[in-house]
């Protein structure tokens, strides 16, 4: 059972996946990777043997102009001659077994397992693309299956969801999910007639909403007489927040529905969806597909609470070691879940938490605080540092301020000059202000802080 393995062994069994995924996969046949091993003066069967050889990278880490080709990078760029080297055994029997009875046959086992055939976008401060090889999609649906079950659901139940067909991950976990579960799914749109047509046409059970318009939906359901008294789980996609979860409290009781409301969410870059088992109980992983760490933002070191970093086993489309999601984490629970099952569990997502968007007087933006904080730290020419980031009060549009106390005697002029471009350069986004401070005039408080904007 995936789920009921005791701690040890699910150490064990992540060592196992994870070597063969450095040294078989991702090392020989990630261009990315492969670089980034050999400035490091590593190879992939040592970090196999300690992760935390490599830091955790993000997506500015692998498009730092921003320009979303880097991550063609990431993507496992293996030919037939590549994988005859490093497959496993077993499948490296069977495609050559096959090849002998049916021509062709070696080459379609060995490109399900090498080549990128599905595609979805993500990103917070920029779109770039994930490859999925078929083999990939085999693993989203397998682990659709399992979600299915955190989920209290079987192959009985209905989905509607309220989202359009996307290249999404979250479209695609989900539909996987229902097709690896067994379960009819209509995706109509998030148009409130739409899916009230389609609860129409099938008894849903499992209404799927987007967690930030959540309420709103279900007010304009109930309004527009749809039919929900059969959904008996309303799936929040998007790890929601204690208020977005008392919302669609209220909502369901204002349309007289008892449903349970849980989390579902898959962080950006990923493609495997997370769900609770019961309301508040953490998102389960899966420890034998993936390798969840929480590190601080601002020092990527392993922290209690902090951003979630995901490192994929058995995928072969894009390689994500160690990647920064962006999201925020309080903490990663490995004790038995009341469920029974053993397997880490994430509880406090906040959703990209560290990429907010922002409404700047250029448009809407998210602007990677990993990047800021990154310009900043360390640097000689700065010897503290506090970014603001909030409306202004002159037209409510979103400033970032940043405010620096030398590190050296050099021109005041030339330093803000230097940290605006390196913030340019680190988090694509030229800040509003560069305010150079004597050590006691810095703001307090975090060193980002971000002020929230007053509703009128
Ligand atoms: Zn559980």
């Amino acid at each position: 059972m995936w789920d009921k393995r005791s701690t040890a062994q699910q150490a064990k069994d992540q060592q196992a996946a994870l070597r063969a995924q450095l040294v078989d996969v991702v090392g020989p046949f990630s261009p990315f990777w492969r670089e980034r091993f050999r400035a490091l003066g590593t190879t992939a069967s040592q970090v196999a043997s300690d992760l935390t050889k490599v830091a955790a990278v993000g997506e500015r880490d692998i498009c730092p102009d921003g320009n979303p080709t880097g991550a063609a990078a990431l993507v496992v760029q293996a030919g037939e001659s590549g994988w005859a080297l490093h497959a496993d055994g077993p499948q490296l029997r069977k495609a050559l077994a096959s090849r002998l009875s049916r021509s062709g046959s070696y080459s379609a086992v060995v490109e399900a397992d090498t080549r990128p055939i599905s595609f979805v976008f993500a990103g917070l401060g920029l779109r770039y693309p994930v490859a999925s090889t078929r083999s990939d999609l085999d693993v989203v649906a397998r682990a659709g299956a399992r979600l299915w079950s955190v989920l209290g659901l079987s192959r009985s139940d209905v989905l509607v969801a309220a989202m359009a067909p996307d290249a999404s991950a979250t479209y695609q976990g989900l539909s996987l999910a229902a097709l690896g579960a067994g379960s009819p799914a209509l995706f109509p749109g998030d148009d409130p007639d739409e899916v009230a047509a389609a609860l129409r046409l099938v008894p849903a059970t499992v209404l799927a909403l987007y967690t930030d318009t959540a309420e709103e939906l279900l007010d304009d359901l109930d309004e527009a007489g749809a039919p929900l008294a059969s959904v008996t789980t309303v799936l929040l996609v998007g790890a929601p927040t204690d208020d977005e979860r008392s919302a669609v409290r209220d909502a369901l009781s204002r349309a007289g529905v008892s449903a349970k409301a849980l989390a579902v969410h898959v962080p950006e870059g990923h493609r495997l969806l997370w769900g609770e088992c019961a309301e508040g109980s953490g998102l389960h992983t899966y420890p034998d597909l993936e390798i969840v760490e929480l590190l601080d933002p601002e020092t990527a070191e392993g922290a209690a609470a902090g951003e979630v970093v995901v490192t994929q086993l058995g995928m072969r489309g894009s390689a994500l070691l160690r990647w920064r999601t962006g999201d925020v984490a309080a903490s990663l629970d490995t004790g038995t879940c009341r469920c029974g099952r053993t397997v880490p569990r994430l509880a406090g997502v906040r959703r990209a938490a560290l990429v907010p968007l922002l409404s700047l007087r250029s448009g809407h933006r998210g602007v990677d605080l990993r990047g800021l904080a990154a310009a900043l730290e360390g640097r000689a020419d700065v010897r503290d540092w506090r970014v603001v980031i909030g409306p202004s009060p002159r037209d409510g549009h979103d400033e970032v301020v940043v405010h620096v106390v030398p590190g050296g005697d050099g021109d005041v002029a030339d330093l803000a000059v230097a940290v605006a471009r390196d913030v340019r350069a680190a988090a694509g986004l030229l800040p509003t202000q560069v305010v150079v401070s004597e050590a006691g005039e810095l703001p307090d408080g975090r060193r980002i802080s971000q002020r929230v904007h007053s509703r009128v």
